[in-house]
């Protein structure tokens, strides 16, 4: 067989299944296989394919028809500037999640010192932090999760990309492992509601760890516990910035108000124009 009818018999299985990008996602099993980029299946679609290869690009081809995701099959996803590896441990990063970078990046351009220290809770994959330590390389970092086996990966992370030495890696649950004061704590916290979550995609939902989603009846309960406890590790003036959910803004806008222990608070769109990122700055003590 012939790439270009691999990729046209595989593109049109995944478009009947119903998958959302059925032409990219068959490109990238089968350059994953090949070993190749994608970009030499236009220069030459003719390519045979031996039959050994093709038995092996079938089995990633049934694994995503039982709706794997493809970050899991290949162990990687691209975020920010980089290559993650992933696995089913850890949250597959979101493209959203680049918008909170973006927001830490102009947070830290604001500070007078680039010898910042941040704190990313729920490091998953590392995706937040090693973006933060590859920008502003005289940062340190600090980054926890609850799960071992997501620091593990984060911890690997670090050393592929070679920022190993800027990021400190921790386990516990929210701020208990964390004994130090930071000029910004970022998190992207778990914020599925639970009956959000039985309606999520079967890709997300029988994959993508449990606990890296859910987040209570309202989806809110991770936002309560980060916005009570974050100002006893902020430096005065420090910032939180968290990633939330679409529908969430306001709520979470009423929650840093109600804390009083907060100014400063704004909204952040994501590219598709929903509200994305909530950001606030300590109020200083005196
Ligand atoms: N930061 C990564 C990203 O943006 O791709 C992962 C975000 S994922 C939505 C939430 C992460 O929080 C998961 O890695 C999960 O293991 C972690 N987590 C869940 N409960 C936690 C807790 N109580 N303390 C610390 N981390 C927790
Ligand atoms: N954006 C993720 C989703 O919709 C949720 C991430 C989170 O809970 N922080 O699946």
């Amino acid at each position: 067989m012939l790439v270009r009818d691999i990729l046209n018999e595989s593109a049109l299985d995944f478009a009947l299944a119903g998958m959302d990008s059925p032409r990219l996602d068959a490109e990238i099993l089968l350059s994953f296989c090949l070993g190749c980029e994608r970009l030499d299946f236009f220069k030459n679609p003719a390519m045979p394919i031996n039959e050994e290869t093709l038995v092996s690009f079938q089995k990633l081809k049934a694994r995503r028809l039982a709706w794997e995701p493809v970050a899991y099959i290949t162990s990687q996803k691209e975020f920010w500037s980089f290559t993650l590896e992933v696995n089913n441990s850890v949250l597959i990063p979101r493209p959203d999640t680049e918008v909170l970078v973006e927001e830490a990046l102009k947070v830290c351009r604001q500070l007078d010192s680039a010898e910042i220290k941040i704190l990313d809770i729920g490091t998953g994959s590392g995706a937040i932090a090693l973006a933060l330590a590859y920008e502003i390389p005289l940062a340190r970092l600090t980054a926890t999760d609850v799960s071992a086996a997501a620091l593990a990966t984060a911890c690997k992370n670090a050393e592929s990309l070679d920022l190993a030495s800027q990021v400190e890696f921790l386990q516990g649950s929210l701020f208990e492992p964390v004994d130090d004061f930071f000029d910004i704590i970022v998190a992207n916290p778990p914020y599925i509601a639970d009956e959000e979550y039985d309606k999520l995609p079967v890709g997300v939902k029988d994959y993508e760890p449990p606990e890296a989603l859910r987040a209570g009846v309202e989806g809110l309960d991770f936002y309560r516990k980060i916005i009570a406890a974050a100002p006893g590790h902020l430096k005065n003036n420090g910032w939180l910035l968290l990633e939330i959910g679409a529908t969430q803004g306001r709520r979470i806008g009423d929650i840093f108000e109600a804390s009083g222990q907060y100014r400063d608070i704004s909204i952040r769109n994501d590219y598709a124009g929903l509200p994305r990122v909530i950001k606030a700055r300590r109020e200083s003590s005196g």
